[in-house]
C-alpha cells in the first residue's frame, strides 16, 4: 500500500496515455492518489480524472503559481466546488517567493482566503511552499485549519518542526532522491518517522533515474524505496508508516465516509 498524496495527474502531459499509466502504478502497488486541483479551469480535468479511475481523490484550491489567473470570484466558485464534491483537502494552496513576477500580496490574499475556506469547512490544507515557509507557519498560527501536508517541504528543521506541531505531515518526492540533495536528504533521514508522507507531484519533481522525463505516480515504490534506504528500514515499514501518516493528515483517504468520493450525479460535477 502506497499513498501519492501529490500528483497532477489531470496534466496535459498524461493526456495521451493516463489510462496505462495508471494501471502500472496500480500494479506497482500505489493504491491511492491525491490530485490537487490548481485553478478554477482545472476543476474540470480534475474531477474527470478523479471519476474515471478509482481511488485518485480530489482537493480543490487555488495555486500561488497561477495567482495572475485567479479572479475574487474564484472563492465562491471553490467554495460551491467543496460543497458538490467534498475534498480530501483544500489544495494545492501556498506561497511562492521563489519564481518571479507571483505579486505577493495577491499570493498571500488567496492564501489567507483558502485558509479561512478550510477552517469553515474543517479540512486539511495542502501546500505549495517555496521560500515562504515562515510567512505560510504565521498564518497557520492565525487560522487553525485541521492540518495538512507541507508538500515538496524544503525548509530548514526548525521550520519542519514548525509545521509538526501545528499538526502537519512534510511531503518527500523525487527531489532528495538526486545526488547533490544533501539538505533534503538529511531532512528525509532525520525527521521523525511520523512526520513523513511520500508523494511525486508528477508530471513535475522527477526522480533521479527518470532524469530530466515525466515523472509518473508509477515512480513512487522506487521513491519509496530510497527513502527507506536513506532511513535504514525495510520499504514494508516505510509503505506501512507513510501510509498511516497520509490517512491521519488526510482522513478521507481509505475512510468509509464519502469525502473524496465522485457526487452520485459526478458529470455535474
Ligand atoms: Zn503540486
Amino acid at each position: 500500500v502506497l499513498i501519492d498524496t501529490h500528483c497532477h495527474f489531470d496534466a496535459a502531459e498524461f493526456d495521451a496515455d493516463r489510462d496505462s499509466e495508471y494501471q502500472r502504478a496500480r500494479t506497482a502497488g500505489v493504491t491511492d492518489c491525491v490530485l490537487p486541483a490548481v485553478t478554477t479551469a482545472s476543476f474540470a480535468t480534475v474531477a474527470a480524472a478523479c471519476t474515471r479511475y478509482p481511488r485518485c481523490l480530489p482537493a480543490w484550491g487555488l495555486h500561488p503559481m497561477y495567482v495572475a489567473e485567479h479572479h475574487d470570484a474564484d472563492f465562491e466558485a471553490l467554495r460551491k466546488r467543496i460543497e458538490t464534491w467534498r475534498p480530501v483537502a483544500v489544495g494545492e494552496i501556498g506561497l511562492d517567493f521563489f519564481v518571479r513576477g507571483l505579486d505577493p500580496a495577491r499570493q498571500t490574499l488567496f492564501y489567507v482566503e483558502q485558509l479561512k475556506i478550510a477552517r469553515h469547512y474543517e479540512l486539511p490544507v495542502l501546500l505549495h511552499c517555496r521560500k515562504s515557509s515562515d510567512l505560510l507557519l504565521r498564518e497557520l498560527r492565525r487560522i487553525r485549519v485541521p492540518g495538512g501536508i507541507a508538500h515538496a517541504f524544503n525548509g530548514s528543521a526548525q521550520q519542519a518542526a514548525e509545521f509538526i506541531k501545528l499538526g502537519f505531515k512534510l511531503g518527500f518526492g523525487g527531489a532528495f532522491t538526486w545526488p547533490r540533495a544533501s539538505h533534503l536528504q538529511a531532512l528525509a533521514r532525520d525527521l521523525p518517522a511520523s512526520a513523513l508522507v511520500l508523494e511525486t507531484d508528477a508530471p513535475d519533481i522527477p526522480p533521479v533515474w527518470v532524469g530530466r522525463g515525466r515523472n509518473s505516480p508509477a515512480e513512487l515504490p522506487q521513491i519509496a524505496a530510497a527513502l527507506a534506504r536513506l532511513r535504514g528500514i525495510t520499504v514494508e515499514d516505510l509503505a506501512r508508516i507513510t501510509s498511516e501518516n497520509a490517512r491521519a493528515a488526510l482522513p478521507a483517504i481509505g475512510s468509509d465516509s464519502r469525502d473524496g468520493s465522485p457526487p452520485a450525479d459526478a458529470r455535474h460535477a
